[in-house]
């Protein structure tokens, strides 16, 4: 049997937490800024125009099935998410330097590539240890440790100015051991919003590699952040024209809408050298022993809606409307937000607001508020005072405003 200080009793995950007492809630005013899905100007969930017509494409091919994928999942996925990262005519591509395994969406793909680091990765016989930004997304520290990786964090968020401890960064990172992992978020950083400048990114990319760092970058918000695809993927691409061997966890959770698909790729990307692509050959090889004895072969439903959109021109281009809309929208409530506080005269300064991008803002909110917004005015938001500023619309925009004035007050 287990007993109690074997198993103990785990706390439920907070997120989850807060969105069963939102659901809940039986006020008509309330608002979940909690949950980091996208939401409408309606409060609901959108399925994207461009997911609705890959569906009927797919729901009419007499030749789907419901067959298992191979091992390393579905080639018109994996080979296109590769070029969405690095760019249609990236050398590492041509030069078969790149490996693409469809994962179980972006949480997959970060515990394949912690697995194979987990087994693959040491120096002198010893585990490197990962350094993730303080903060990040909570997942990140129980998947790494899960896997047995030791793992440090690095300053990030600067509580005073609300944006980037650019040199608190640059110090942890020349003070890791040489060789360290380096967790970065490609773009639209979770939970702060809180972006590098393309400039900082150089910097980064430039110590990291003076350091021989391994950057393991995590993209969940591709397009989604400033809703163009390639702007989205700089940083990434930066490193890789730098030379870097790395790897990328994907996501199509958030920038195809498709959630509850578990849609998503890993890739690893070797530096260029002439025996890079039989580096690459052997690592795709250990990926798909790792993936066999984890889930066998990827979930084929959302891996093909998005394949049916990568692979089609007009689609594509349809995909990056939807993408203009929904950065749009989000990029739209964090100005109304801001000069609605500005507005009632909150104390405080609210340019982060519209300084931070994607789908969430660390609005500088202590607990106490967070709880008094939560107990007096119904919104829903994590502890950390993060908001989810897809759960902002037109109609709420103002009430929040206005709370949020009341409880800093
Ligand atoms: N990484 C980051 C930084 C995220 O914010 C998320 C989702 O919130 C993920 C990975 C993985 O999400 P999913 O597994 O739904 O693709």
């Amino acid at each position: 049997s287990f007993p109690p200080d074997v198993v103990p009793q785990a706390p439920e995950d907070p997120l989850f937490g807060l969105m069963r007492a939102y659901k809940a809630d039986p006020s008509p005013n309330k608002v979940d800024l909690g949950i980091g899905a996208y939401r409408d100007d309606n409060g609901k969930p959108w399925v994207l125009s461009v997911v609705r017509k890959a569906d009927e494409i797919l729901r009419n091919d007499p030749e789907a099935n419901h067959e298992y994928l191979p091992i390393a999942g579905l080639a018109s996925l994996t080979g296109k998410a590769a070029e969405l990262l690095l760019g249609p005519s990236a050398p590492a591509i041509s030069e078969k330097r790149v490996a693409s395994v469809q994962t179980i969406s972006g949480t997959g793909a970060v515990h394949l590539g912690a697995l194979f680091l987990a087994k693959f990765y040491k120096i002198d016989g010893v585990h490197r240890t990962v350094y993730l930004s303080n903060p990040t997304w909570a997942n990140h520290h129980q998947i790494f440790t899960n896997v047995g990786l030791p793992i440090a964090t690095y300053p990030y968020f600067d509580k005073e100015t609300k944006g980037l401890d650019f040199e608190g960064m640059k110090r942890a990172l020349a003070d890791a051991p040489a060789g360290s992992i380096i967790l970065l978020h490609a773009c639209a950083h979770n939970p702060t919003g809180v972006d590098p400048s393309p400039e900082q990114w150089r910097e980064i990319a430039a110590l990291m590699k003076e350091k021989k760092h391994f950057p393991f970058f995590d993209t969940a918000y591709q397009g989604f952040a400033s809703g163009d695809l390639d702007r989205d993927a700089g940083s990434i691409r930066l490193f890789v024209e730098q030379g870097v061997e790395l790897v990328i966890a994907q996501s199509f959770a958030k920038n195809f809408g498709l959630y509850g698909e578990r849609a998503g790729c890993f890739h690893f990307v070797a530096a260029p050298s002439s025996d890079a692509a039989e580096i690459t050959s052997r690592v795709a090889s250990q990926l798909a022993i790792l993936q066999r004895s984890e889930i066998s072969n990827p979930p084929i439903y959302g891996a093909r809606i998005a394949s049916i959109v990568l692979n089609d021109q007009a689609l594509f281009a349809e995909w990056q409307e939807n993408l203009r809309t929904m950065s749009g929208r989000i990029i739209a409530m964090r100005q109304a937000l801001r000069s609605k506080l500005e507005e009632l005269g909150t104390p405080g300064k609210w340019n982060h607001i519209t300084d931070q991008i994607g789908m969430f803002s660390f609005t500088g909110l202590t607990e106490a508020q967070v709880l008094k917004l939560r107990s007096d005015f119904h919104i829903y938001m994590t502890k950390n005072g993060r908001i989810s500023m897809a759960g902002l619309n037109t109609r709420n925009v103002e009430y929040v405003a206005k709370a949020i004035d009341k409880v800093v007050r």
